[in-house]
């Protein structure tokens, strides 16, 4: 597979400027068109999309080639994002890529990662994250869902909530309790759950744009092979501040990449509705214009952080405070800049844009709490970057 994946992928020669090239005319020949209505149907098509990424040697920008990545340097990582988000086509599905296959290529074993990334990657398999539980979010070593030892296979039960992806899951990468309650973070291990396993109930939770992006699941004496559980018994923590840099940081060039391209058609939108001599529009626009490029400047160096440490770090909490924030003022603002138009959603014959704005405007309230709250990144920032005391109201570690 190496083989063909290198001559596929280029030579360590090929320019940036012929590496943008051979992807823009990649992403031109292959393009999947329009997103099919019918949820079910948008899936198939997404997955049929990332397989044809994965075997044409374009998937992966920062994975090893071993694994079916493409070892991109730097400067390539950041033209691969720029060309996807260019080119309008669909993401990655679930949420195993940035947070889980880092994890699994730091921890896991041979098999494991044999087993477990190239078919994520090529979107044969969607993984959700199974972290929070209505008990543990911000503070999530009190989490209370347990995984009991009987010879070669653990016994889950409990309930993980909010788990983005989930009801189009196929495998769970979650965090269980193998120690006491007491045990706090020295008594937790990562498993991983076939989601479709008997004792596995998946149930969707709406949010404030009346669809479904998360969901709730139940664990009802659910077998898990022990060959399933990434690191030591109990020794699930350490993985988890791997995944929780990288979720930090996930896509960070990729979000730039794609705000870069939204923020252009909202100054397009703007122009259109004949309002961009308005002191006030120009003023508000240059703003974003500057928090779009600081975005890119920051995604850069997550990239780089990576490609040298390995681990994005805690910088990372700034990039996702920085970008979320953004997400939120960019819907916020065209909707304000539309006026009463701004409100009508999609349904309505007069809403702009299929009511999208609105639509990303209620979508983003919950990015501030996504991947760890505002709050708690700021203690991160706080406490891990500038070297300030620790939390007085947070439980000994
Ligand atoms: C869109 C979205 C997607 C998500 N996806 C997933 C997923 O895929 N998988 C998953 O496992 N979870 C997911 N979550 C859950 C998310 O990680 C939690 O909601 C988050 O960690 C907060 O936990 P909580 O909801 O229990 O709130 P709590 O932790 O109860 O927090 C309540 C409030 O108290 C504040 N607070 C708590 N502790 C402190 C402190 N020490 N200092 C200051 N303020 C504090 C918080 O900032 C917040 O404002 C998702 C959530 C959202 C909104």
């Amino acid at each position: 597979m190496t083989d063909t994946l290198t001559a596929q992928a280029g030579t360590d020669v090929e320019t940036d400027e012929q590496f943008r090239g051979r992807m823009r005319e990649f992403l031109q020949a292959h393009h999947p068109g329009r997103p099919p209505k019918a949820k079910e149907e948008r899936l198939g098509w997404q997955k049929a999309w990332l397989a044809t990424l994965f075997d044409a040697g374009f998937a992966g920008p920062s994975w090893p080639r071993e694994y079916g990545g493409m070892a991109l340097d730097f400067g390539k990582q950041v033209i691969y994002q720029e060309e996807l988000a260019r080119a309008r086509v669909p993401g990655p599905l679930g949420t195993g890529l940035g947070i889980a296959a880092p994890t699994i290529i730091k921890y896991g074993t041979p098999e494991q990662k044999e087993r477990f990334l190239a078919p994520m990657l090529r979107g044969d398999s969607v993984w959700a994250q199974g972290y929070s539980e209505p008990g543990a979010g911000s503070d999530l070593p009190a989490l209370r869902t347990t995984a009991r030892r009987e010879g070669d296979e653990y016994v889950v039960n409990g309930q993980k909530v909010w788990n983005s992806s989930a009801e189009i899951a196929d495998i769970l990468f979650t965090l269980v309790r193998t120690g006491t309650q007491e045990s706090r973070q020295a008594g937790i291990s990562y498993l991983l759950i076939d989601a479709h396993a008997p004792g596995v109930t998946v149930r969707p939770l709406r949010d404030l744009t009346g669809d479904a992006h998360f969901a709730e699941i139940f664990f009802e004496d659910v077998r898990v092979p022990v060959e399933n559980r990434i690191g030591e018994e109990n020794g699930g923590w350490q993985c988890v501040r791997t995944s929780l840099g990288h979720e930090r940081s996930a896509g960070a060039m990729n979000q730039a990449a794609m705000y870069r391209r939204v923020l252009d058609e909202l100054i397009e939108l703007a122009r259109e509705r004949g309002i961009t001599t308005d002191p006030l529009v120009r003023d508000t626009l240059a703003d974003l214009e500057i928090r779009v490029r600081l975005m890119r400047y920051s995604g850069m160096r997550t990239i780089s952080d990576i490609a040298a440490k390995g681990e994005p770090g805690p910088a990372s909490s700034t990039t996702r405070l920085f970008n979320v924030a953004f997400e939120q003022d960019i819907h916020e603002i065209a909707v304000d800049l539309l006026g009463e138009y701004g409100v009508l959603g999609r349904r309505d014959p007069h809403a702009v844009q299929r009511g999208r704005w609105v639509w990303g405007f209620l979508r983003t309230r919950a990015s501030t709490i996504g991947a760890g709250t505002a709050e708690i990144q700021r203690n991160t920032i706080a406490e891990q970057v500038l070297g300030l005391p620790r939390d007085p109201a947070m439980p000994p570690r």
